[in-house]
């Protein structure tokens, strides 16, 4: 047992309220046993963390992610998707091998544990997702991961699958991971987006998610040359697509939504539909700007996302929150998305995307201990007299003291306890220069 003693615990509670108070936290095993005064009266045996002068808030969700683009991180810049995505993230993608793709979610999951992340959503490749999976064991972070699925016509050869070959390797990447490292990785199945897919392979998809009660990740209506493909393939608007499919549903996780009318908006929300706002992405490959505000109105579930490394180029929740709040602000005025709301968004609301919000996402008794210890008395964050303004628009890596998962430390002070970080710098920049020349 351990007794967090001193800190500010920060969190928005399931029930809704905002809860800010300089108390106690005793971890036991891996959750959240007790939060009160003076724990060590009753805890005699616990072990006491003395965490004065620091928050203790709840582990981000970083809701959509690929690990296995980590190491092509700045080789493709200021592009537009479709162009991205054909002329370097899929043949770099397809140029990986066992030993590039274990790097690059290496260097990814520790770049997300250093910036205070406990959770991932991770679409995986077409090939090798068995090395991502074997990385989110071995490191302790919460995962669900899947490998993305491409069977469409027309795409390179090198990239597509056979529609049965593509589900039978996912279920048995489902078979061998899903409820590893003691119940942490889950499985999601990823086909990449309905451009990609065949009707076929997401409808088949979609039947064995519901039957098994697995999440279905996919892209969905992230920009305007993509949403006039689906409507060239299918005859349909994207998420109206996914209605008529019979695809729709409250385990639909779909990443950006950034071109989505009123109608789709209905269907979003009659079904549940999960959707994850990724602000930097959606910048930096000049999507368009998602219409986050008129989802939460609808009590739309949304969390966030760093997405590809390449699109971003960090997995950094600090700069998704801080992203998330402004990019609205210039349309809406100065009060839309508030410090509160994206901080929210970025612990519970990634916590309701996975179906998790009863286990992790706040600072509750019964929760799982996934917890950051944040120190804000630095130069970049202080002074502050509000801590979540302080978390949101000023925060960074460098506040991050000590990260739990699972009631164990996995980052403390700089230094990561269960990824060795050694080479992996060194080694990311050779496969990457090496790729890079036979692209
Ligand atoms: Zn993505």
């Amino acid at each position: 047992m351990l007794i967090l003693k001193g800190g500010t615990v920060l969190t928005y509670l399931n029930n809704g309220k905002f809860y800010c108070e300089k108390t106690d936290v005793l971890i036991k095993d891996t959750k959240i046993k007790k939060i009160g005064k003076n724990l060590q009266k009753e805890f005699k045996d616990a072990i006491i963390e003395n965490v004065e002068d620091k928050y203790i808030i709840p582990g981000f969700v970083q809701s959509h992610i690929h690990l296995c683009q980590v190491l092509f991180k700045g080789s493709a810049d200021d592009m537009e998707l479709m162009d991205w995505l054909e002329k370097r993230i899929w043949p770099l993608e397809a140029m990986h091998t066992a030993e590039s793709i274990s790097i690059s979610a290496k260097m990814g999951i520790a770049e997300l544990m250093s910036g205070g992340t406990t959770t991932v959503v991770d679409m995986g490749t077409i090939r090798h997702t068995e090395y991502i999976a074997e990385e989110l064991v071995n490191s302790g972070i919460r995962a669900f991961f899947g490998k993305t699925m491409m069977d469409r016509k027309g795409l390179p050869d090198f990239l597509k699958e056979d529609t049965q070959k593509s589900i039978e390797d996912s279920l048995d990447l489902y078979n061998k991971y899903h409820g590893k490292g003691d119940g942490r990785i889950k499985y999601a199945f990823a086909p990449r987006f309905a451009v990609s897919c065949t009707d076929e392979l997401l409808k088949q998809v979609s039947d064995i998610c519901k039957d098994k009660g697995l999440l279905f990740h996919t892209h969905a209506s992230e920009n305007k040359k993509e949403i006039e493909l689906v409507k060239e393939l299918t005859g349909m608007k994207n998420i109206e697509y996914f209605e008529k499919k019979e695809i729709a549903g409250e385990n639909l996780l779909l990443a950006h939504c950034v071109w989505v009318d009123d109608e789709e908006r209905e269907i979003l929300k009659k079904y549940n539909i999960k959707v994850i706002h990724c602000p930097s992405a959606n910048m930096k490959l000049a999507s368009g700007i998602a219409p986050i505000p008129k989802y939460l109105k609808d009590k739309i579930t949304v969390g966030l996302g760093a997405d590809g490394a390449p699109c971003n180029n960090n997995l950094s929740m600090f700069k998704e929150m801080k992203l998330a709040a402004l990019i609205q602000k210039p349309f809406h005025g100065p009060t839309c998305m508030n410090a509160g709301e994206a901080f929210k968004m970025a612990t519970l609301g990634g916590a309701k995307v996975v179906g998790m919000e009863n286990e992790i996402g706040s600072i509750e008794e019964g929760k799982k201990a996934d917890i950051v210890i944040l120190d804000l008395e630095k130069i970049n964050s202080s002074p502050y007299f509000d801590p979540v303004s302080s978390i949101v628009y000023s925060a960074a890596f460098s506040n991050v003291d000590k990260v739990f998962i699972d009631g164990k430390v996995v980052y403390n002070n700089g230094k990561h306890l269960t990824i060795n970080t050694e080479h992996l710098v060194k080694d990311a920049n050779v496969i990457l220069r090496d790729f890079m020349v036979k692209l």
